[in-house]
């Protein structure tokens, strides 16, 4: 809630914390693997603005851990069907736009466009990363769930709430940010100057932290700080066993992490707000749901805290699929309104649409402060 600048939903909170422990065993049960201590115990690991080390993971890719297990879960399933390369360029609607019935999708290689017809619908399209120059997310990710939306009307909540991770590799090169994941600081990494001196304690929330950087290039005329992994706790042997993935990153950068500081810049990384949903992933649409990074709770308010994020698409999404298997069938289903001809040659671009909203809200959002502060 503090790092959230109690701006969080106490109820989505309360609900994610109390379901966590459960998720977590539900993960290992399907053959995800989290670090241990040595008699066995799960091992923590903390990040900034946690008070104390409540993390589990995966050496330095807990994410890709958790989704190639699901993944194979997910491809064992007789009765689903994966179509990888297709993007949902609509949604379905009945005539008067009160229920959805589908999704329109594109086939990326053939163009060949398919109404999938569906008792219920889930956008989990990911986040915003790819409408910003710098961001640690897939180019791809351009925010698609909430900009088709913004285009029906489906309630869309904060938008100009997107986070930016304080330490990512400064390069050169184009493409995707490299984070340096904050449990490298969490584990005692130090943030320091061009004269080499602390100038933030690194533990604070993001936003904090980007804010304290960002102010610090300025001072300097620099266009990075630099992040000192020699102090973290337990030294070469942690970085080696905890972070093997940043220290090959930054070989290959030209860095060594066991002999000198590492340049980093803050880049896009989180998209807090996102399609309206309540404690089950419902949205303002009957029968769609959101979930993932594309939807909004109101968990992270302002800022999210580090690594809640997994936690947060995994018990919301298992309500998602409980609320639906729950109410399957019992809503009248009402007829598609469609004509894909109207898709054909016409290609969606809802970057447009979600960047003009988050400008026009961060607006807003700048003008009450300003109000605020004149009271
Ligand atoms: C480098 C990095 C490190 C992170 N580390 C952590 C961490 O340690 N802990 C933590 O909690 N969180 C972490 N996060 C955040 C977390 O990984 C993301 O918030 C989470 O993966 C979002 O999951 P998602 O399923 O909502 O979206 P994604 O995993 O981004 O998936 C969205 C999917 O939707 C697809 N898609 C998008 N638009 C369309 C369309 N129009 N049609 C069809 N498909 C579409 C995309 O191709 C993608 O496959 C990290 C993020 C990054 C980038």
């Amino acid at each position: 809630m503090r790092a959230g600048h109690y701006e969080n939903n106490p109820d989505t909170v309360r609900c994610m914390i109390r379901h966590s422990r459960e998720t977590i065993e539900e993960l290992i049960a399907r053959g995800v693997r989290f670090e241990r201590e040595a008699n066995g115990e799960l091992a923590y690991t903390r990040e900034g603005a946690h008070s104390r080390p409540r993390i589990v993971f995966h050496a330095d890719c807990t994410g890709k851990e958790i989704s190639s297990h699901l993944l194979r879960a997910v491809q064992k399933l007789p009765n689903v069907i994966l179509r990888p390369h297709t993007t949902m360029v609509d949604l379905l609607f009945d005539e008067t736009k009160t229920q959805c019935l589908g999704a329109i999708v594109r086939d990326n290689k053939t163009k060949e466009l398919t109404a999938v017809h569906a008792g219920n619908t889930v956008l989990a399209t990911g986040g915003v990363g790819g409408l910003f120059p710098h961001s640690t997310n897939f180019r791809i990710l351009t925010g698609d769930g909430v900009g088709v939306a913004l285009e029906h009307g489906i309630a869309v909540d904060h938008p100009e709430y997107v986070q930016f991770h304080p330490t990512t590799l400064y390069t050169q090169r184009r493409g995707r940010s490299f984070l340096i994941s904050e449990s490298v600081r969490g584990e005692g990494a130090q943030l320091i100057n061009a004269a080499g001196e602390r100038f933030v304690d690194e533990l604070l929330p993001r936003d904090v932290v980007t804010a304290a950087i960002r102010r610090e290039m300025r001072r300097e005329g620099s266009r990075f700080v630099r992040l000192d992994l020699r102090t973290v706790a337990g030294g070469a042997q942690t970085l080696a066993h905890h972070f093997p993935g940043i220290v090959e990153r930054c070989r290959e950068e030209g860095y060594d992490v066991y002999s000198e500081p590492i340049p980093v810049v803050p880049a896009q990384h989180y998209f807090m707000g996102g399609i309206r949903v309540d404690k089950y992933s419902k949205t303002t649409m009957d029968d769609l749901y959101a979930v993932g990074e594309t939807a909004c709770n109101g968990v992270h308010g302002k800022n999210r805290l580090a690594s809640n994020s997994l936690l947060e698409s995994l018990v919301f999404a298992k309500r998602a699929a409980s609320d639906m298997a729950e109410n399957f069938g019992k809503h009248e289903r009402l007829a598609a309104n469609v004509r894909l001809s109207d898709y054909k040659g016409c290609d969606r671009d809802y970057k447009k649409i979600v960047l003009k909203e988050i400008e026009r809200m961060k607006k807003e959002h700048e003008q009450h402060n300003n109000d605020d502060e004149r009271r």
